[in-house]
């Protein structure tokens, strides 16, 4: 991803600041030197080496207070997010984009679908539009869902919300992903009604991803069922800016009560196993970003679940499909 110094410095012009907190993602980590010596000449600049996960995150206010504005690389801003300081958000677009030829959608043709549901990760604004001509031109009816206020384009996805993919689900056949790897694919495919296919742009394939969610569903309903045993339960508010659920929190720990269980509650900015383990809970409970029980269960011995998977073990929902927690709002 190039820079464009210029753009930036003028931004920040625009809004006023001084002094600058930049978090960088690990990727663009190289271009920080370069980025300091063009900045640092007008701004205070502080740099955070602090790992984040997105527009979700904007660090520790330790780092942020003295600060008049945030910069951070690579994500789009979320825009029902109260941020506590003005952020501005370098949105990292992928300018290399593939020849996408309409061999890759065959599959798509031979099993009679016609209307088609276009997500994509943020990266992949401008292929998503390259392949939207493509099966258009290939006949196929292509549908852009709305976003919601936590997503900043319509067609975009987040890890914790699909709300682009529900606003359309009952006109489309399936859905098809512009992205790379699985990440977002998984959490379309756990959200979504439809078949997912995913095109992943590193190796140019398309694949559909209800197979492989399946295999993920029902390691979730193994989980729920290790966690409907449990006694002590620790249900984990994040502090993190855009993951911040206290109010779901507090209504989990109620229906933990009434459902005889022993809940406490929990703030925590950086989740860990052995915090856990070592309050000798029996399951946690987790309504920060949903992947982390999703993707992280692993690394735990005892069952971590999301508020609707917890509510699924001590039967508080009457119906039985997966549902994927996903975020539309923060407290
Ligand atoms: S909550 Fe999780 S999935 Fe959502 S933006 Fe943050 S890190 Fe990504």
């Amino acid at each position: 991803m190039k820079l464009q110094t210029d753009t930036i410095i003028e931004k920040l012009r625009q809004i006023g600041a001084k002094k600058v907190m930049i978090q960088v993602p690990d990727g663009l980590k190289p271009g920080v030197f370069d980025l300091f010596n063009a900045l640092s000449k007008e701004f205070g600049i502080i740099i955070s080496s602090d790992p984040f996960f997105g527009a979700c995150d904007v660090g520790d206010s330790v780092l942020y207070k003295d600060v008049d504005c945030i910069l951070q690389l690579g994500h789009s801003e979320i825009p029902n997010i109260n941020y506590p300081k003005p952020v501005v958000f370098v949105e990292y677009k992928e300018e290399k984009i593939p020849e996408i030829r309409e061999s890759l959608f065959g599959e798509l043709k031979d099993r009679g679908i016609s209307r088609i549901g276009l997500l994509f990760s943020i990266q992949y604004v401008e292929a998503a539009d390259r392949v939207k001509s493509v099966l258009q031109k290939m006949g196929f009816d292509v549908l852009t869902g709305k976003n919601d206020g936590r997503l900043k384009y319509p067609g975009q996805v987040l890890g914790c919300n699909y709300s682009t993919g529900h606003s359309i689900q009952k006109d489309v056949d399936c859905f098809l992903l512009v992205s790379t790897g699985i990440f977002h694919g998984l959490g379309a495919q756990l959200a979504l009604p439809k078949d997912v296919y995913l095109l992943d742009l590193n190796d140019l394939t398309v694949r559909n991803l209800a197979p492989e969610t399946d295999r993920v569903i029902r390691k979730r309903y193994a989980s729920i069922e290790r966690a409907m045993s449990s006694r002590k339960i620790c249900i984990v508010v994040d502090t993190k800016i855009g993951q911040k659920r206290e109010k779901l929190a507090k209504a989990l720990v109620e229906q933990a009560r009434k459902a005889d269980l022993e809940p406490v509650l929990i703030y925590s900015n950086n989740a860990s196993p052995t915090d856990y383990e070592n309050m000798r809970c029996d399951a946690v409970v987790f309504t920060g970003c949903p992947r982390v029980p999703i993707d992280d269960q692993d690394r735990y011995s005892i069952p971590v679940l999301t508020a609707p998977e917890f509510r699924a073990a001590i039967k508080a929902r009457s119906d039985n499909r997966y549902v994927m927690d996903e975020i539309v709002s923060t407290d």
